[in-house]
């Protein structure tokens, strides 16, 4: 089967609402794949931040590989190990003291509006119910994850939304400092915007989100969904700002390209969820538990600092692009998590050329590029990705 064939039969039998690249990948190792024709490509977007450890990683599989051979599912009825050791990896090193475990991104986000409305009606303050959000946010299609995204385009359509929703300027603290009072149930955002094109808010502004929040009795909820797990060179991006949150949500790389979700909270908000108040069949799965326990495993000191490292190798490397291309306007981010700002509408057409040059990278809308590779990228690797970049730079 070539890339080809894959693609006619997957454009008759599979919905049409993904702009999906004219390629299926068929196997890969560490930041590398291979597509169908047998075509190899430096994978800088791994899974849009999934494949945090690289393909095939070999502790991963073994882990996966050990679990299969015992039991891959049970559901909540009863216990499972790799579940428990998880959570207890996740709390001894995070603020929080207890997880519940999902699938995805936008479920682990459903659960965390959910919990944050809950608490304050086991507070006795049912009129808590505004949920204060962020323009340019991304939490999930999902319609409570949905009605959270602060971006019309992908609400459109879809209404009517759950209610209590309302939405604030990111990075702009008076503005939220005027809409948040004594009935505002929970502040929720990204520590980073990443589908916004990795937008890294103004120094300061998320420890005076949490002030705000502290001194109204709100909540703060944060979506660590594509920013946690190591992407920012710490574990935990919010770790670099000195500040807790009440809950978190974690996926995308949290499994290493499993699927897992995870909602973290401290030990009050996480005892207002009583049996019988919210669930997940497949949450906790033994097979993506352990594997995500691989991933905490491997997330130690020193690969986070050398995520750092590269991270600062691959921002220098897309600066020497904007000083060589009057294409490029610049670049943001942080750690191995980095947006390239263009100054024309060509991001789909220069993911098209890098791909064809044999570079695996993600348009954000028409001027932003996004790159998101494994944290285990080598230094060689991130090297060939700016050359290669360059070329189609030079070529669209
Ligand atoms: C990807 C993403 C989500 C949604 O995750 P899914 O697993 O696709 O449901 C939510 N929030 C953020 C910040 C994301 O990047």
């Amino acid at each position: 089967m070539s890339n080809q064939d894959l693609e006619s039969r997957a454009k008759k039998v599979l919905f049409q609402n993904y702009r999906t690249q004219p390629i299926a990948l068929l196997h890969g190792e560490g930041s590398w794949v291979w597509d169908a024709d047998g075509k190899k490509y430096l994978d800088c977007i791994g899974g849009i931040a999934t494949i945090s450890l690289g393909h095939a990683n070999v502790k991963l599989r073994a882990a996966v590989d050990a679990q299969i051979a015992k039991i891959w599912h049970s559901s909540n009825l009863y216990f499972t190990e790799p579940q428990i050791r998880l959570a207890e990896m996740l709390t001894s090193r995070s603020f929080a003291d207890r997880v519940f475990f999902c699938n995805s991104g936008a479920e682990a986000n459903e659960g965390m509006i959910k919990l944050a409305r809950h608490w304050h009606v086991s507070q006795g303050h049912a009129e808590r119910i505004e949920v204060v959000c962020m323009e340019n946010s991304f939490h999930g299609r999902t319609m409570g994850a949905l009605a959270a995204t602060g971006q019309p385009k992908y609400q459109q359509g879809f209404g009517p939304l759950p209610a209590g929703f309302r939405f604030v300027k990111f990075g702009d603290i008076e503005a939220l400092r005027a809409v948040v009072n004594d009935k505002t149930c929970a502040v929720m955002l990204e520590p980073v915007q990443g589908e916004a094109g990795v937008l890294v808010p103004p120094a300061g502004y998320l420890k005076q989100v949490r002030e705000l929040c502290t001194a109204t009795g709100a909540l703060m909820l944060l979506d660590e969904v594509q920013a946690g797990m190591g992407r920012t060179g710490k574990l935990f991006c919010h770790q670099w700002f000195d500040f807790a949150p009440d809950a978190m949500s974690l996926a995308k790389g949290i499994a290493g390209g499993l699927p897992l979700g995870a909602l973290l909270a401290t030990d009050a908000l996480a005892m207002s969820l009583t049996p019988g108040t919210h669930a997940s069949t497949f949450g906790g799965n033994p097979i993506a538990t352990a594997a995500a326990c691989s991933v905490m495993e491997q997330l130690d000191e020193p690969l986070l600092a050398q995520v750092c490292a590269r991270g600062e190798q691959l921002s220098e490397g897309l600066k020497s692009l904007a000083q060589r291309s009057t294409k490029v306007a610049g670049e943001r981010g942080m750690g191995l998590w980095r947006g390239l700002l263009l100054n024309e509408d060509v991001a789909p057409k220069l993911v098209a050329r890098a791909r064809e040059l044999g570079l695996l990278i993600n348009a954000v809308g028409e001027r932003i590029i996004r790159i998101a590779p494994a944290l285990t990228i080598s230094e060689s690797e991130i090297a060939q990705s700016i050359e290669l970049l360059g070329r189609a730079l030079a070529e669209v």
